[in-house]
Parts: C-alpha cells; structure tokens; sequence
C-alpha cells in the first residue's frame, strides 16, 4: 500500500521562503524602526562582506557609516509613519551602498548604480513593524544612459559647431542671435552685431590656393576667439563671412572691440609652406533697436555697414 505524501507544514514553507529570499538578485534588508538589521540576504552579505549573523542587530548606520544618514533615517521614518513604499533612483543618489559592480562591462562603471525601493511590512495585528529595503543592480542601465547623454553632449556640439573653423556654424549662431535679438526686446539692455568678411579673398585663393585661404580663415577664427568676451557669440556665417553677437554692448563699445580685432587680423602673419600670409578685413557694426522688425533686419543693418566698409576702401569698421 502506498503510503501518503509528507504534510507540507508551515516550518517547510517558511524553509521554502528564506531560501527563496536568498536567491534573489537584489539586496533585501529588513529593519525595524530602530534602523536595526533583522535580516538580510545573501546578496548583501556577498557585497558588504559581512555574514547576516553578525549585521543581525546592528544598526545599519553602523554598518555602513557613509550612508546619508539623516536623508536616509527622514526616508525610513516616512515609509514607518505614511505606511507607504518609497523610492530613491540612482540619479538621485548614485550609490547609496558603496558596493562594487559585479558585471564589468567595456566602459562600465567600478562602482554599483542602485535603485531602492522602501516597503512597509506589518505584523500580524496589523501595525508597521519593520520596513524592507529592496537594492536592484541598475549598474548596467545608468552606464548605458550615461553614455547616451554624453554622445548626445557630443552630437550636439557637432551639429552647432563649423568644421573649419571650430566657431559656432551659421545655423547655431543665427539661432542665438535670434534669442538675444529677443532677449533685447523684453529687456530693453543694448546689445551690438558684427558681421565682417576677408577683403579680396577670392584673388587671395587665386593666388595661394585653397588650401591657404582654409589655413587664413582658422587663423581669422583664432583671433576673433582671442577677442571676444566669454558672452560674445561668435560664428561663421558663410564662407568667409563672420558674425559676432555682443551682448551688454553699445555701438560704440562695439566699434572698439570691432577695431582691435580688425588690427589684430591685419597684424597676423601665417607660415604657409614658407610664405608668410597676410589678410585684411572689413567690419559692419550695427546696435539692436527697438525700430528692427526682426533679428534678419538686425543683420541687415550690419551687412549694410558691412557694405559700406569694403565701399570706403575695405580694411576699415563701419557703424550702421
Ligand atoms: P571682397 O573684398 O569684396 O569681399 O572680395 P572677395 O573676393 O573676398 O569677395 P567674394 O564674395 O567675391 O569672394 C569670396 C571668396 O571666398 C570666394 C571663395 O573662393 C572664398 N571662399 C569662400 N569660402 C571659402 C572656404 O571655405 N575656403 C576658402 N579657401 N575660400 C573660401
Ligand atoms: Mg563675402
Ligand atoms: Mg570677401
């Protein structure tokens, strides 16, 4: 006769439990309202190194005395009193426990990114008894979006950034001096524009080659970074044409910046296999006023300078 399968009994499913806990690929940590370990499982003894019999007891900011802890207990005490989950992500605390990561990946992080999740657990007449701290490996997730946000810093810049020449391109800076022309308009501060261009570049390259006017127009580009303040915007706007925005500035003031730079190109002598090169610019000044329909008719303004500039004899600053 067959006999009858053992009675699974409620120690068997509390076996079952605890064994089931220990398998678990996140970090369990009981506490009580103490903020004193009762249990925890086997992946925090394998990342803090410490045994569960030792942490049994022991207050967790003992245990891991660089914990923030006010920030932390404020946490805990809220699960405790609100008797409901709490949260704490990765990008608002990177590592909470300062554990190693154990999935090394090319480029991937020493340490472990957590997430933690705090959950009320009551006792059998009802009431919160202790809270359970759930730690998930999240390592993996933030390196990737980490490296996603820093090729997308990347991408940015390139996308805004003329190859040449290293300036602003002509879309990124037509679009900040957009933001600036409308910056004005609320603001009712002064703000001037300059737009100058190579003199005779075309009989230059004739000349010299293309491979030299390439060479003039970075080194045109270095002067201009050289005299513009870290507020000014400067870009190429076409060819050899460059545009620099300056907030916070008079007409005036701008006309000086627009000389120095004017004399700083002219000053500049390129090596260039053996032949010095040597170029001149003109300059268009123009200042914002409330009379311009829109930024195009502020760059209007300044090209007209522009204009008039190559018209007086070029290697000159013209002011609208
Ligand atoms: P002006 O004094 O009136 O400005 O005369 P210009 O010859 O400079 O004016 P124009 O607009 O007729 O010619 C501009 C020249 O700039 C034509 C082109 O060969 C040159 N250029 C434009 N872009 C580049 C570039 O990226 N590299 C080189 N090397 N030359 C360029
Ligand atoms: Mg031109
Ligand atoms: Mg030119």
């Amino acid at each position: 006769m067959l006999s009858a399968p053992p009675k699974s009994t409620d120690l068997d499913s509390l076996h079952l439990v605890m064994q089931l806990l220990q398998t678990l690929d996140n970090g369990l940590i009981l506490l009580d309202a103490d903020y004193q370990v009762q249990m925890w499982n086997s992946f925090m003894e394998n990342h803090s190194g410490i045994a569960t019999s030792h942490a049994r007891g022991q207050s967790l900011f003992n245990l891991f005395p660089d914990l923030p802890k006010t920030w932390l207990k404020r946490k805990i005490d809220s699960v405790f009193s609100l008797q409901s989950r709490a949260f704490c992500t990765w990008e608002e605390h990177p590592r909470l426990f300062n554990f190693k990561s154990t999935r090394p990946l090319t480029g991937h992080s020493e340490k472990m990114y957590q997430n933690i999740t705090l959950i009320p657990l009551s006792g059998l007449n009802g009431s919160i008894t202790s809270v359970c701290l759930l730690v998930y490996d999240v390592t993996e997730i933030a390196t990737r979006k980490k490296e996603l946000e820093s090729a997308n810093r990347t991408l940015k810049k390139l996308s805004r950034t003329d190859k040449l020449t290293d300036l602003h391109n002509r879309g990124y800076w037509e679009e900040s001096l957009e933001r600036e022309f409308k910056r004005c308009r609320r603001s009712k501060r002064p703000a001037s524009l300059i737009l100058f261009d190579i003199d005779h570049f075309k009989v230059f390259n004739d000349a010299h080659g293309h491979s030299a006017g390439d060479e003039v127009l970075r080194a045109v580009a270095k002067a201009v970074r050289q005299a513009q303040r870290s507020t000014d915007i400067a870009g190429r706007y076409g060819g050899e044409e460059f545009g620099i925005v300056l907030p916070e500035t008079t007409q005036d003031q701008a006309l000086l910046v627009a000389e120095r730079l004017r004399e700083t190109i002219a000053g500049t002598v390129v090596d260039w296999e053996d032949t010095p090169l040597q170029v001149t610019v003109s300059l268009g000044v123009a200042e914002y006023s409330d009379a311009l329909d829109d930024y195009q008719a502020w760059l209007g303004l300044s090209d007209k300078a522009l204009y008039q500039a190559k018209e007086d004899g070029r290697n000159c600053s013209r002011v609208a």
